[in-house]
């Protein structure tokens, strides 16, 4: 059934199947179907798993819903005015999320990164491609913040198609990106899975070094990690960075909510889970005995949240896991089993990123039927994917979210195709994606920036 609500604009859409490359270097899951899932580096082998358990981390029941509510109009109607003739921009008092597109080079670099502006211009940089794209994410940041000024940074994870672009945007380029508040990540603790040690090394001297006083790391260890390898056998043993309320001050530091960045009039980026521990309806709990022995560990490990303004929800997780990789647990649902009711509900999100560049060992049933139930509500989701992620979009991710208009009108949005023909309910933007929203989070404009397809939709929590 198709919402009534959703206005669809079509202009120009060229769903052209780019031609999978074939080398590349493998930073991350997936240069080819399975290699890289299966490539992992062995699991710890000593008992650090048993050390891994929520024993020492006991708090105190809070009331922690996740508040989305706030003062949009809920009487008035959807009205999302005219179909936008350009780019779509940042406004005062909306919510803007910019998901760039990162161009793979031969050889060279997958990547994803994203631009979020929230209603008051609080400006966060949601994972930063990798060691090539600090370019690329530089361009597309300029004519939001001038003076190339960020207020946060968040990594996702430790992959450096995530945070490889680190050192040269923030350090060593000609023109570097400030951050005025912190880059946070989820702890230099059991790494491993398709790591760049050499990344992983610049990534950690360089928050630990010249950029410490912004470093905001999520989990720590028992004894510092080294900033090699061998942090693989640092389990994290606390996450209390995931229960400090407002990140940017410490006054309600003891409050044991969840951790969130202020964007402005109420928005929101909350973080629900990292490195295996997530925050239940009783504290932090981790995900799963032995998840620091996934196949799969930096994937699996992804810092997970949501970013919420008014009626608006929209869920990110790097490239967390699901029971499409074999070889370890479903940390997809874990995280929806520990976090999934207390902050969706049963009402899924308006636009859902899809995990590991809509990659099918992620993105799975639990994970899909929490963020985009089959309720007959229009949302949308959107894939960071670039030529180098061969085969992505993958057909049983576009499986699980379009078979049966599940989406019920919306559509599957990429920044770029690295497979074959693709349905018409995938939008190739070949470019950025732009999500703003509409009346306060009533809704929102999400827009293809070259071709300037776009859709207006009613936030499923405003109907
Ligand atoms: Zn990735």
């Amino acid at each position: 059934m198709r919402s009534l609500s959703a206005l669809l604009l079509t202009t120009l859409l060229t769903a052209c199947g780019q031609g999978a490359k074939d080398d590349q270097r493998g930073v991350d899951s997936v240069p080819s179907e399975s290699s890289a899932d299966t490539e992992a580096t062995e699991p710890p082998t000593d008992d650090d798993t048993e050390d891994n358990t929520a024993s020492d981390s006991a708090v105190e029941p809070t009331d922690t819903t996740i508040d989305t509510a706030i003062d949009t109009d809920s009487a008035a109607p959807f009205e999302p005015g005219a179909a936008p003739t350009a780019p779509l921009l940042p406004e005062a008092g909306e919510l803007y999320i910019e998901q760039v597109r990162l161009p793979f080079l031969p050889g060279l670099d997958l990547g994803e990164a994203a631009i979020v502006i929230g209603p008051d211009g609080t400006t966060v940089l949601l994972d930063i491609g990798n060691t090539s794209h600090d370019d690329n994410l530089r361009d597309a940041l300029s004519p939001l913040s001038p003076d190339l000024s960020v207020d946060w940074v968040v990594l996702t994870h430790h992959h450096q198609d995530h945070m490889g672009s680190l050192e040269d945007l923030l350090l060593t380029a000609s023109q570097t990106v400030t951050v005025t508040q912190g880059i946070v990540h989820r702890g230099f603790v059991e790494l491993g899975g398709g790591m760049s040690t050499d990344d992983y090394e610049r990534f950690c001297d360089a928050v630990r070094g010249p950029l410490a006083a912004v470093d905001v790391p999520l989990c720590e260890s028992a004894a510092p990690a080294p900033c090699d390898e061998d942090a693989t056998d640092y389990p994290a043993i606390a996450c209390d960075g995931l229960r400090l309320g407002e990140l940017g001050s410490s006054d309600d530091d003891g409050a044991d909510v969840d951790t969130f960045i202020d964007l402005g009039d109420g928005a929101r980026l909350t973080l629900i889970a990292a490195s295996g521990w997530a925050s239940g309806d009783d504290g932090l709990v981790p995900l799963a005995p032995g998840a620091n022995e996934h196949g799969d560990v930096e994937n699996a490990l992804s810092l997970v949240g949501v970013i919420t303004y008014g009626d608006f929800v929209y869920t990110f997780g790097g490239d967390l896991n699901g029971p499409g990789g074999a070889d370890g647990p479903d940390m997809e649902g874990h995280v929806v089993a520990t976090s999934g009711a207390r902050v969706l509900g049963s009402l899924g999100a308006d636009v859902v990123h899809a995990h590991h560049h809509a990659r099918e060992t992620s993105n799975g049933p639990a994970f899909v039927d929490w963020a985009a139930p089959d309720d007959g509500l229009t949302r949308s989701v959107i894939a960071g994917i670039n030529e180098g992620y061969i085969g992505s979009p993958q057909g049983a991710v576009l499986d699980a979210f379009l078979l049966d208009d599940r989406l019920a009108g919306g559509r599957f949005w990429i920044t770029e195709s690295a497979s074959g023909a693709l349905p018409d309910d995938v939008v190739n933007a070949d470019g950025d994606i732009i999500i703003r929203t509409v009346q306060s989070g009533r809704g929102y404009w999400i827009q293809a920036r070259e071709s300037l397809e776009a859709q207006s939709i009613e936030a499923v929590r405003a109907r």
